[in-house]
């Protein structure tokens, strides 16, 4: 069982724990029963001007250490973490709620950026080249980026942090990091195992707050910071996104999504069931990669709305950390009502409920798998993510018709699609405005894939070759003659 006091003990600040400067707490609530599980500490700003300090303070001789050296320590991290796996995925459990078998699979992604990025550390190259002109060479050099602000959500609590603090290490930065409120133990036991690992003091620095605006305003304005990587919703996105343009600080922001699950009358209908399971059910729908709306043309769609029902039927709803769990609770009771509440306008305006539909009683904050056809176009739940397990399905006739409706959203993140038409399907990825697509597969997560969104999911990639590590480094331009 993992030591959930240990991971508790405080902010870490250049390599040591500290209590807040406050001496205030937030609790971290199991999402199985409501209990409070462990508290943390409520940072002030001094807290985090201890942060830039000590960020600040390690920089230079962290991206002086040779990128060997810096790609070993990644690697032990990625070692430690699989070495640990269930006691961090027992960890996740505990105060995510996500099954077992959902947390183990991310801690075995979360530790790939480790190792991706300690391949990464040893292959950052520059440029050479004549100018036109034929006057002066150009050489262009890659430069780490200096102290970096990293804020993750809730719903990944190993790998959003690790997707960022991987290639920010990689690249020669510094970081602090705020993780999700919900669930800031995995990023305190983290920072531990980091520690063991061999990064230095003050290259990696944790923080909690119950004030996430003024704190992280306060850190972006030190203009030692130079800059800010999100992971989280599209509001708060935009709120930092104006924050940082005050200090013109470079942004990686990787926000929501409303990923369409487009499958056509000529797919194989076993495959699109168990793509659509992983899409939509993988976290239990608390994913920002979760199918929210399922296009499904007339000819299968019968058959595929009641094969989806009697697999989200058949999901055993429990307790994260029982082994046999395959959906666990939601994060928070709020987020239970929003979901009851968009599963209700859609009822309210038609829509048929073939399994769930309600929340759960009791004190853990559950909501079943639910999958409902003939919803609207313009349902709410259409618009919104849901994050959660509910599977709302839609008809559709033509590959024009699809297209136009998966694009009928501000979100791009990611979208999947079923079909054994290889030009179609190829056809149908171009034409859907998502950074990632999904083709016959249900999953497109993949360290060594660039991870981002276009149109209102965000800018940057984090992942995939150079990438990643690209968000992290500025380019340094040398024009010289000989
Ligand atoms: P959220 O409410 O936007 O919070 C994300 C992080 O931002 C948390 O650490 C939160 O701290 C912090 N935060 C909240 N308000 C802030 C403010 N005014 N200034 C600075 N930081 C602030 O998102 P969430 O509910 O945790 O996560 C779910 C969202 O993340 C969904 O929209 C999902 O699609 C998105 N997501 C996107 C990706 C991707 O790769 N594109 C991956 C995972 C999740 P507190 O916890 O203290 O409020």
């Amino acid at each position: 069982m993992p030591d959930v006091k240990s991971a508790a003990r405080g902010l870490y600040i250049n390599g040591g724990w500290h209590p807040s400067r406050s001496g205030r707490l937030i609790e971290v609530v199991d999402p199985s029963t409501g209990a409070v599980l462990a508290e943390v500490p409520d940072a002030t700003v001094e807290d985090a001007h201890a942060c830039v300090e000590a960020a600040s303070a390690a920089a230079s001789v962290w991206r002086a250490t040779a990128p060997r050296k810096r790609s070993e320590i990644l690697h032990r991290c990625f070692e430690l973490m699989i070495e640990r796996q269930d006691m961090l995925a027992t960890l996740i459990s505990m105060e995510n709620g996500k099954a077992l078998r959902d947390a183990r699979s991310e801690v075995a992604y979360a530790a790939e950026f480790f190792r991706w990025n300690a391949e990464e550390a040893v292959r950052i190259t520059g440029e050479f080249g004549i100018a036109p002109s034929g006057t002066n060479r150009i050489i262009v050099d890659y430069q780490p980026m200096g102290v970096c602000l990293l804020i993750t959500p809730w719903n990944f609590p190993a790998a959003m942090a690790t997707r960022k603090i991987a290639p920010a290490l990689a690249a020669g930065c510094t970081v602090i990091l705020k993780p999700a409120s919900e669930t800031p133990l995995t990023a305190f036991a983290l920072a531990a195992l980091y520690e063991e690992a061999g990064v230095p003091p003050g290259v990696v620095n944790v923080v909690t707050t119950s004030a996430p605006g003024p704190l992280t305003a306060e850190i972006l304005a030190d203009p030692r910071v130079r800059k800010l990587s999100f992971t989280g919703s599209t509001g708060v996105g935009r709120l930092l996104l104006a924050e940082a343009a005050k200090h013109v600080i470079s942004c990686s922001m990787e926000l929501g999504g409303n990923a369409p699950f487009v499958v056509f009358d000529d797919a194989d209908l076993d495959a699109a069931l168990d793509g659509a399971m992983i899409a939509k059910m993988r976290n239990a729908g608390e994913a920002c990669t979760a199918a929210n709306r399922f296009y499904v043309q007339s000819g299968i769609y019968d058959a595929f709305a009641h094969g989806l029902a009697s697999r989200m039927s058949a999901l055993k709803v429990g307790s994260g950390v029982e082994p046999e769990t395959e959906c666990g609770p939601m994060i928070t009771r709020k987020a239970v009502e929003k979901i009851d509440r968009l599963v209700s306008e859609s009822k309210a305006r038609g829509a048929r409920v073939l399994c769930g539909g309600e929340a759960l009683s009791g004190n853990g904050f559950f909501y079943p798998p639910t999958v409902m056809t003939g919803v609207p176009d313009d349902a709410e739940m259409a618009h919104e993510e849901i994050f959660g397990p509910v599977a709302p399905l839609y008809r559709f006739e033509t590959e024009d018709e699809a297209i136009d409706r998966a694009n009928n959203t501000e979100y791009g993140l990611a979208a999947y699609v079923y079909t054994r038409d290889l030009a179609r399907g190829l056809r149908v990825s171009s034409g859907i405005e998502a950074g990632m697509i999904a083709l016959n597969r249900g999953l497109v997560s993949d360290p060594a894939a660039p991870f981002g969104g276009v149109k209102q999911s965000g800018l940057g990639r984090e992942g995939g070759q150079h990438h990643g590590i690209a968000e992290f480094m500025e380019a340094k331009y040398i024009a010289t003659s000989f």
